[in-house]
């Protein structure tokens, strides 16, 4: 899919992205890694090209695995992206992004983690850690 570009900045606005989307799809993520970082499920835009990033000198990295990182803005503390160390994908919060219109919640990844007080009316695909592993495995 060849997604028009997005624009999206931080509370203080420091830092600014710019995206293209793989799709208009969003995912949710419920595992306790995501809900520490965010206080809550991070639902999130995937891009498979690295965003430009504008207020770079704002930008911090946490290196919360072995294999993923995510940004943050030092001054407001916005989360601006997780991804892969190795760039190959990025979930970008799409709270960040300005364009509301067009989107779909469409999966729930780590449902097996999600707590009991809270869940999503939205009718999306629902992977447990174990079934998310085995589809990526499968790729
Ligand atoms: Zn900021
Ligand atoms: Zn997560």
């Amino acid at each position: 899919m060849n997604e028009r570009e997005r624009h999206g900045r931080c509370l203080c606005g420091a830092v600014g992205l710019s995206l293209k989307p793989d799709s208009l799809h969003l995912g949710a993520c419920h595992c306790s890694m995501c809900r520490k970082w965010g206080g809550g499920p991070l639902i999130a835009v995937e891009s498979s090209v690295p965003p430009r990033i504008t207020g770079e000198e704002h930008l911090r990295v946490y290196a919360s695995s072995d294999w993923a990182e995510r940004g943050f803005c030092d001054r407001c503390g916005s989360h601006l992206f997780y991804r892969l160390r190795d760039g190959s994908l990025y979930a970008i919060p799409v709270g960040l992004i300005d364009d509301e219109q067009g989107w779909t919640l469409r999966q729930e990844v780590f449902i097996d983690e999600k707590p009991p007080f809270y869940a999503f009316a939205n009718d999306t695909e629902q992977l447990t850690e174990a079934q998310l592993f085995a589809q990526h495995s499968a790729e």
